[in-house]
């Protein structure tokens, strides 16, 4: 399975990350370039410890159905793959998550919209791209359609410890992929796109107590050939 964190948010690096390494697991960041600028060398060294810096654009855009995909690939995609490029030290493949979930990047029809964005991923060297939503991915769906990995989005459609962590189980007991989306994480009074850290916390307890193995997207991409 996999923790992912979308938006490279302050409670990412001061809640998530300790409370990740303090038991011994890593996770893939998503990161939007205009939120992560202030703490770079923080990110930076999350990086060195081994958690996955990836790609959520450079300003998040919404509303991306009259784009012009070359001025997407440019402005939005190739800025964040270089700027992790140097934080890691390495030029390597990326993995990307679609920011608010949207896949209808230009003119044309919702299928064609998607391959295009596929197309455009492709050759921004990126080899995996995860949505927010569906069951846990059997390993013959990330094969066919690695540019849409499911995912449960804690907060939004799971908020207690109850919700994820079945989730988890339901995926181990069908040998599937079960990846998780945190957004900010908080110690008290969340909204409906928050979590509270005691459950974040909980699930992370949970997935060292059934000794399942987590780790970041790209390393199971890895896995898959990509
Ligand atoms: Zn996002």
């Amino acid at each position: 399975m996999s923790l992912t964190y979308d938006d490279g948010l302050d409670s990412h690096l001061d809640l998530a990350i300790p409370a990740l390494e303090s038991r011994g697991l890593r996770g893939t960041f998503y990161l939007t370039l205009e939120n992560v600028r202030e703490r770079v060398a923080e990110w930076q060294r999350a990086a060195a410890r081994g958690h996955e810096l990836a790609n959520h654009t450079v300003t998040h855009p919404c509303d991306i159905d009259g784009n012009d995909w070359r001025s997407y690939a440019r402005s939005q995609i190739d800025p964040m793959n270089r700027a992790i490029d140097i934080w890691e030290g390495i030029s390597a493949s990326h993995d990307f998550a679609y920011p608010c979930d949207v896949t209808d990047l230009g003119p044309g029809s919702a299928n064609r919209q998607l391959r295009r964005f596929e197309a455009v991923l492709r050759s921004q060297h990126i080899v995996s791209a995860r949505t927010s939503e569906g069951p846990p991915n059997p390993p013959e769906w990330v094969k066919r359609y690695p540019f849409r990995l499911q995912a449960l989005a804690a907060g939004f459609d799971a908020a207690t410890l109850q919700q994820l962590t079945s989730y988890i189980d339901r995926a181990r007991a069908s040998n599937r992929w079960a990846i998780l989306v945190f957004h900010d994480i908080v110690p008290a009074h969340p909204a409906v796109d928050e979590l509270l850290a005691s459950v974040h916390d909980g699930v992370l307890d949970a997935i060292v107590a059934m000794k399942i193995r987590c780790c970041p997207v790209g390393e199971v991409m890895k896995d898959f050939g990509s």
